[in-house]
């Protein structure tokens, strides 16, 4: 059975995204750290698509929890393998340079950049050798422009897109794609305590986005019919141009 797998898939973008490759006949396997009831709700909205849905809890910001999970469901899944990675699961812990803590700098870069080696590095294998996969980070329009107060958090998803442009390159030629969706303010529990009234201002759409348009695109990225965007940083940000 292929797999698609979605790092911080209990709420948010994340969720959505699992909602919209479950509608593409993937079965789902649901990453989360701590929150039991959210991603309890994805896995039952999953399973309405009639596919599987399997909860995977590990702290991706853990190199050993990270690969213990997924070395333990892969042996408990000979037969399947993980042909769409969606690295999802990221934090902020915004603040000027000047203040910024060792602690609010490890955790935003341990959480959202290396996050990205730890979980990716496990799924790869099997991707290269069934000579199918799709890769794709969500980033952030602040790892493009950079953004005031969140040095931590723009450095993370800058290394990200970085990441991304490289692993493209090394395997293309294997039909595994490498994306980047960098989205701008998206209407989630991550942009709860911005002040939308003054933000939408700036937005020529005038509104934050859905969870639901980030996760249309990437359900786009991870089709057969985007086999040849590769290394890309896709922005959907409703114009909210850098
Ligand atoms: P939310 O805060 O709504 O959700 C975060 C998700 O990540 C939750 O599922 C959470 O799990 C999970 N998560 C957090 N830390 C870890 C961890 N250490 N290990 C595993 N899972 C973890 O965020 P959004 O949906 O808004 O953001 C999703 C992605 O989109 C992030 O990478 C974010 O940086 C990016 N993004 C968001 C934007 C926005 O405006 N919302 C804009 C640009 C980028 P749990 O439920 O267990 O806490």
């Amino acid at each position: 059975m292929k797999y698609a797998l979605v790092t911080g898939g209990s709420r948010g973008i994340g969720r959505s995204i699992c909602l919209e490759l479950a509608k593409a006949g993937y079965a789902i396997i649901i990453n989360f750290v701590s929150n039991e009831n959210a991603a309890n709700e994805t896995k039952k909205l999953v399973e309405e698509f009639g596919v599987k849905a399997e909860l995977l809890k590990f702290d991706v910001a853990d190199k050993d929890a990270t690969d213990m999970a997924l070395i333990e469901w892969a042996e408990g899944h000979p037969d399947d393998y993980i042909a769409v990675l969606i690295n999802n699961a990221g934090i902020r812990q915004d603040t000027l340079m000047i203040f910024m803590q060792n602690e609010q700098w490890d955790s935003v870069i341990n959480t959202n950049l290396n996050s990205f080696f730890y979980v990716t590095r496990r799924v790869l294998k099997d991707m290269l050798s069934k000579r199918f996969g799709r890769i794709i980070n969500i980033v952030s329009l602040s790892g493009i422009k950079g953004l005031p107060g969140q040095a931590n958090y723009s450095a993370a998803k800058a290394g990200v897109i970085g990441a991304t442009k490289a692993l493209a390159q090394e395997v293309g030629a294997r039909k595994v794609t490498v994306n980047a969706v960098a989205p701008g303010f998206i209407d989630t529990d991550m942009t709860k305590d911005m002040d939308e009234k003054a933000l939408k201002t700036m937005i020529p759409v005038g509104r934050f986005g859905t969870p639901e348009e980030v996760a249309a695109l990437v359900g786009f990225l991870a089709s057969e019919q985007a086999g040849y965007i590769t290394g890309e940083v896709i922005s959907i940000n409703g114009g909210l141009y850098t």
